[in-house]
């Protein structure tokens, strides 16, 4: 079989509409039009050429070609995920040899495809049951409706359907399997409950396309999502996604409420609600089934939940979760735990902030996607762009992942590339009249307004290591079109000129908006507060600079790392004696010398002297992923008598 190349047409198209091929929403064809250049513009281009165009396609579409999949494992899973990210990337860079494995893989896919519209690795008896079998076909259907947006190729979108078919008519209402689709797979039922996202997705595309019925014909999936959304919310013993996060129950308090703990006391993976990675697809496909019927309640639930995450989840290098399971992390992160911050759990946060930013505006979520990509997202991928680590501790060394399912691969290497998007399509996007830029970093961006007027910035910024960023208007003869910079919480006092003339009103949190009737070479100019801030919890300390978690590391060779600093230090001190300086090494993004109270022997003269050390961003701390090369985060605060 050989499938039609549409691309080069689609690539084009897309460079001569502003990244839009038709009116899909959440279409993974968005990003034509940003070209990120720079320190990041140089890790994106080394992770796309050396994991994502690296991918062997062949190896990982090799498990479709066997149903031999009796242990219950999700090798099925890898295909979707790495299109997830392939095709984006495939928009980015135009690049032929992505493009050719992308054709080949949906070509195996598409030919291991059974009569009944089953593709999957698990023979007939095990499918649609307990394991992953469900969740790898919703990475499946996310595959090929990402190849669909790109090339318009309906074979690739017939495909999915006809996946989707099969999942109906298996677990659907009166399914042939017996037993409603949140009872099959792990964690209470989100895994398989997840695949709600890529079937609002179908929804949309087919609903558009007339030759597959319209929306007549796309109503039987937007019917199917309602059948998972009811299971989704209302089962006593299922994902129960909707009454516990109104009633405000935490994100790692949710087992119970209907679910037995065993005799120790602990929840079988079955029934265990407090997967991190598994809840949030859940509150995914939940967000695109309230775009589509206006249910309030569901984007009510998410928030709470989004904001129960940050308070109690979220720790200051912007990962989270333990064992990829919640535990009230925020509170606990100065303590070594297990299985920390797992890739997979960062790349979804990412995605459910991109997603919430969109829906609400609030540019809370911005500030929470920013922390997670320059700290916990860029310190996971390795620095050749290879691969990323499973687990990144806040202090240790890093290291690479698993080998999942007899595969060498795993679930966050193929994850991690989807990670970076979040970034680069909230870089800069244009909505209504309006066009806005949430992050800072040096980049061409272009766009177009709904009318077809057409945008282009051209941003220098060092940020966040330095405290600047500079945009120049490649935009003439459009009329005043306003320009909405994200101004970060963080920054207590952020400066914006426009032409040199500094503009007055603003604020902290939230968006400035700039409207002005652009002239190529206009220049707009921001300046942010940074001042390191120390923040402390149970006896010990940790520093921040703007969105970025600073960490010693003993490459800085200054002396050992768990002496303990003197007490005296509050919570949100302003900590002056930081200064940026010279990085010892390519490896090391940003570097910083600072005199802190540092050491016991202060009953000693000289001993009472404070100490000057060193520190670097969190991304960068132990990137060499050598056992010699370890970092630290969170530093002991001694205790006296009494205390
Ligand atoms: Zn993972």
């Amino acid at each position: 079989m050989k499938m039609e190349k549409l691309l080069p047409a689609c690539i084009v198209l897309l460079a001569a509409t502003g990244g839009i091929c038709e009116a899909v929403p959440n279409s993974s064809a968005e990003l034509g039009n940003v070209r990120l250049k720079g320190y990041l513009g140089e890790r994106l281009d080394a992770m796309i050429e050396r994991h994502v165009v690296g991918t062997d396609v062949d190896y990982i579409t090799a498990p479709f070609q066997y149903k031999t999949e009796r242990d219950g494992w999700w090798q099925s899973e890898f295909w979707g995920k790495y299109m997830h990210s392939a095709m984006p990337y495939l928009v980015y860079t135009g690049s032929e040899k992505l493009m050719a494995s992308v054709d080949r893989g949906v070509v195996r896919m598409i030919a291991a495809q059974e009569p009944n519209g089953y593709i999957g690795n698990y023979p007939d008896d095990l499918r649609c049951g307990e394991d992953w079998d469900v969740w790898g076909m919703k990475y499946t259907m996310m595959g090929l409706l990402h190849y669909y947006d790109v090339t318009k190729n309906a074979k690739s979108l017939d495909a999915c359907r006809r996946v989707c078919d099969y999942v109906i008519g298996e677990l659907g209402p009166n399914g042939k399997r017996g037993r409603e689709l949140w009872q099959t797979g792990n964690w209470a039922g989100f895994a398989s409950s997840s695949i709600l996202e890529p079937v609002m997705w179908l929804y949309q595309r087919i609903r558009l396309r007339q030759d597959f019925g319209g929306q007549a014909a796309a109503q039987k999936y937007l019917d199917f999502a309602t059948y998972l959304v009811k299971g989704m919310t209302e089962p006593e013993a299922g994902p129960r996604l909707l009454d516990l996060a109104l009633k405000g129950v935490s994100v790692a308090d949710r087992n119970g409420y209907g679910n037995k703990p065993d005799k120790n006391g602990e929840y079988e993976m079955k029934q265990d609600r407090r997967k991190s990675y598994e809840m949030i697809s859940c509150y995914q496909g939940l967000l695109e089934y309230y775009e589509v019927t206006g249910r309030k309640e569901l984007l009510e639930a998410a928030v709470k939940t989004g904001e129960d995450i940050i308070k109690e989840e979220i720790n200051l290098a912007g990962g989270c979760a333990s064992s990829e399971m919640w535990f009230h992390g925020a509170h606990k992160q100065q303590l070594p735990y297990l299985r920390p911050q797992e890739t997979c759990v960062t790349t979804t946060w990412m995605r459910f902030c991109e997603k919430l930013l969109n829906l609400t505006g609030d540019t809370k979520w911005a500030d929470q996607l920013e922390r997670s990509f320059y700290n916990i997202y860029l310190g996971a991928m390795k620095a050749d762009g290879t691969e990323f680590a499973a687990y990144t501790p806040l202090s240790g060394c890093r290291y690479h992942g698993h080998h999942h399912c007899y595969m060498h691969t795993d679930c966050c290497t193929a994850n991690g590339p989807r990670g970076f998007l979040c970034f680069l399509k909230e870089l800069f996007r244009t909505n209504g009249e309006a066009a806005i830029l949430n992050f800072y970093a040096s980049a061409l961006v272009k766009g177009a307004l709904p009318d077809g007027r057409k945008l282009a910035f051209d941003m220098y910024s060092l940020y966040p290591r330095s405290d600047w960023a500079r945009i120049v208007s490649h935009t003439e003869g459009v009329g005043v079109v306003p320009l909405k910079l994200r101004i970060p919480a963080w920054s207590e006092k952020t400066v914006v000129k426009l032409n040199g003339k500094t503009l007055d009103g603003v604020k902290a949190g939230g968006y400035f908006t700039v409207a002005h009737e652009w002239r190529l070479g206009d220049v707009v100019e921001m300046s942010f507060s940074m001042p390191v801030v120390a923040h402390t919890l149970e006896h010990n300390v940790a520093f921040t600079r703007g969105p970025v978690l600073l960490a010693r590391d003993s490459r800085f060779a200054d002396g050992d790392m768990t002496e303990p600093f003197r007490r005296g230090i509050k919570d949100g001190e302003t900590m002056p004696t930081f200064a940026a300086v010279r990085s010892p090494s390519d490896d090391i993004w940003m570097a910083f010398s600072a005199t802190l109270p540092i050491g016991s022997h202060h009953a000693n003269p000289e001993g009472r002297l404070p100490t000057t050390v060193f520190f670097c961003d969190y991304a960068s701390a132990g990137n060499t992923w050598q056992r010699d090369n370890y970092y630290r985060t969170w530093f002991p605060i001694e205790y006296g008598p009494g205390e």
